[in-house]
């Protein structure tokens, strides 16, 4: 089975993702953690790869084809999950053409949807100990006292990224260029749509129930 999953930042997809493979088994394909493995394992792809990623610049769609064709050869597993991958209408076609050659085909198109005022309050809610990592929310996580960790007592803070403003801004982004590729799997007839807005076990739950695993 192959499917993409995709989220919009601040949606569990990660977590998501992290229960997929935990719990069901699914490698995982994540293009910034297999950029970085290429480039360091020294093969003449990562060569390649590093090239560009040197000169500051972005990676060739067909490199990242090539990739993909490699990953799924060297992985050849059942349960294969693109994670955040496509990011756009390019990407899309370019997992196609790389799966039909293959041989293999996609599953489903799996997008977690969560309202997006829900999902920007839950951002702007988002606290960080700055010891031990934990992550609280005022809302529904509050620490037991304001701004302190309840583990170790160390100061709370909240990210930079984590305002209204800027998160906003990369969630807009992140709408408009996934639109089109929502648009691309439900034309395909293999988007699916899970309601992100519950807790963590209801959408794992969710997700396992459409995938049937
Ligand atoms: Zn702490």
């Amino acid at each position: 089975m192959i499917i993409v999953f995709l989220g919009p930042p601040g949606s569990g997809k990660g977590t998501q993702a992290d229960i997929l493979h935990d719990n069901h088994g699914f490698f995982h394909f994540d293009t910034g953690s297999r950029l970085r493995a290429e480039i360091a394992s020294g093969s003449e792809l990562g060569q390649r790869i590093a090239s560009f990623t040197n000169a500051g610049k972005l990676v060739p769609i067909e490199i990242i084809k090539e990739m993909i064709l490699k990953f799924l050869r060297e992985a050849d597993a059942e349960r294969i999950m693109f994670d955040g991958f496509p990011r756009n209408l390019a990407q899309a076609e370019v997992l196609d053409e790389g799966l039909k050659e293959y041989g293999d085909d996609l599953d489903y198109a799996v997008y977690l949807e969560i309202d997006e005022d829900n999902l920007l309050a839950r951002i702007v809610n988002r606290r960080f100990c700055s010891k031990c990592g934990e992550i609280y929310n005022l809302i529904s996580k509050p620490p037991k006292q304001a701004g302190i960790c309840d583990n170790d007592g160390a100061e709370l803070t909240q990210r930079k990224d984590d305002t209204e403003e800027v998160f906003g801004t990369r969630l807009k982004v992140y709408l408009e260029e996934t639109k089109p590729v929502l648009d691309y799997y439900r034309q395909a007839g293999k988007l699916h749509t899970i309601d992100g807005d519950y807790d963590i076990e209801d959408v794992s739950r969710a997700v396992a129930e459409l995938l049937g695993v």
